[in-house]
């Protein structure tokens, strides 16, 4: 564990696959009395896309454990009649809001969906191939070659939720702040079945019976937490940029100490704590009144907190006893602190797709390497099994200025020439 940061995000690596292009349709027109008619085959659909989307309803990426791969449906093929293909479905990602995307290759971020209905464009449909209907000039009358459908882009995302707590525990060393952490997140099957144990012992989910949760940290004092030797950046101070509430944990049985001074101790630690947390609304939990010694101080305690405007909830966090109540109350207030619905407008992240620059290299005797996107999508659209369609690269990649960087570099006729994965005889 590097820190305590670390543990409050939750993770998972998905693989995105958008759907290919359709291919184009090589058909010519059939009339009576006519032999043969003009080109008319149609244009591919284009692919579907893949889309990540925030959305409310879900509040953990644990989904992803069991599906990770996830691919649109490819786009349908041109046919005669000038009848373009059908475009392929689209597929959506549900993800809760709060979630960073991230492309697991590169390191890139490509969004951060923090609000409900924020999206990303997170693989790109390839475009559908053109019908050779589209290829017919004055002199090339009878086209008999239509191009290939782009493949759809696909990539491998690491999302990561920043888990927000709305309830921070607070409290002197050994108030018992550990145990009520436990016993506010425990009994909730739905998340049992869930690691979050493992992933953040400081972190849970509470759950009201009416089906109202939110999400508790137990917040380590400054000296606490620096005496566990944590990293206590701003990257955990992050996650409890939403906390609305905070539970005030008092030992009402610590021998020797007045609970009172206790509470004002820890308040003071409050201003000097970065996130400044004191201005939050307080609970506060009276604990451990299964002991006798509490049970005495109870009521002058109670007193003197409620005529300075505190709320006070006596607890066993060991026993669970008042632990229900205090849960409604925060589930309660939680919902009551809500920001306003923010009328956001939900945001549209589309990552441009990096392009790979042209490059010409020579890379062995008569053996030269063209790459970069454009050339790359050009041979992949190309049905190189047709000579025709294979003649009209040439004329492409002589505008596009590879044949002479290939010429300048000393390419002969009869050279061989890798682009993508396909070999080319240089012919000039
Ligand atoms: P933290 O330092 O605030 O996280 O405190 P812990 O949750 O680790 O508790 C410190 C000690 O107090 C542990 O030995 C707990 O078992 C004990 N403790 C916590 N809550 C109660 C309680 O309600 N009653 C009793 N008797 N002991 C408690
Ligand atoms: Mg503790």
């Amino acid at each position: 564990m590097s820190g305590s940061q670390s543990i409050l995000v939750d993770e998972a690596k998905v693989f995105v696959q958008a759907g290919d292009g359709g291919n184009g349709a090589t058909s010519f027109r059939r009339e009576r009395h006519v032999p043969r008619g003009g080109p008319d085959g149609g244009d591919g659909g284009s692919g579907g896309d893949v889309w990540v989307r925030a959305n409310a309803k879900v509040r953990t990426l644990v989904d992803f454990l069991r599906k990770s791969h996830f691919r649109a449906q490819r786009g349908g093929h041109g046919a005669g009649a000038n009848k373009t293909g059908e475009r392929g479905a689209d597929v959506e990602i549900m993800v809760p809001a709060g979630t960073v995307m991230y492309d697991a290759n590169t390191g890139a971020q490509l969004a951060d969906l923090a609000q409900p209905g924020d999206a990303c464009l997170a693989a790109r449909g390839g475009r559908g191939g053109r019908g050779n209907a589209r290829f017919a000039t004055a002199v090339r009358r009878t086209p008999r070659f239509a191009e290939k459908g782009e493949p759809g882009e696909r990539r491998w995302l690491r999302l990561e939720l920043k888990l927000l707590a709305d309830v921070g525990i607070i409290g002197m060393p050994n108030a018992g702040k550990s145990t009520l952490l436990s016993r506010m997140s425990a009994a909730k099957p739905k998340i049992a079945d869930y690691p979050f144990t493992t992933l953040a012992p400081n972190l849970g989910v509470a759950h009201t019976p009416e089906g109202k949760s939110f999400i508790v940290a137990d917040l380590p004092g400054l000296v606490e937490g620096a005496h566990a030797g944590r990293g206590r950046g701003h990257d955990f101070l992050r996650h409890i940029e939403r906390t609305r509430l905070l539970v005030h944990v008092v030992d009402l049985a610590a021998d020797g100490r007045d609970p009172h001074d206790d509470f004002r101790v820890v308040n003071e630690e409050l201003k000097a704590y970065p996130a400044d947390l004191s201005r939050l609304p307080h609970l506060v939990a009276a604990n451990k009144l299964d002991l006798p010694a509490a049970a005495e101080r109870l009521d002058s305690f109670t007193r003197a907190l409620r005529d300075a405007g505190f709320e006070v909830l006596p607890i066993s966090a060991v026993t669970g006893d008042g632990v229900a109540e205090l849960v409604y109350r925060c589930a309660d207030l939680v919902e009551e602190l809500a920001p306003a619905e923010e009328n956001v407008e939900p945001r549209v992240f589309v990552p441009t797709p990096e392009a790979e620059p042209l490059n010409v290299e020579r890379v062995g005797d008569g053996l030269y390497a063209v790459t970069g996107s454009a050339v790359e999508k050009l041979i992949a659209r190309t049905d190189l099994d047709s000579d025709d369609a294979v003649g009209s690269i040439q004329s492409r990649l002589e505008r596009m200025g590879v044949v002479e960087r290939l010429r300048d570099l000393g390419a002969k006729h009869g050279d061989k020439v890798l682009i993508g994965e396909q070999q080319f005889d240089f012919l000039d």
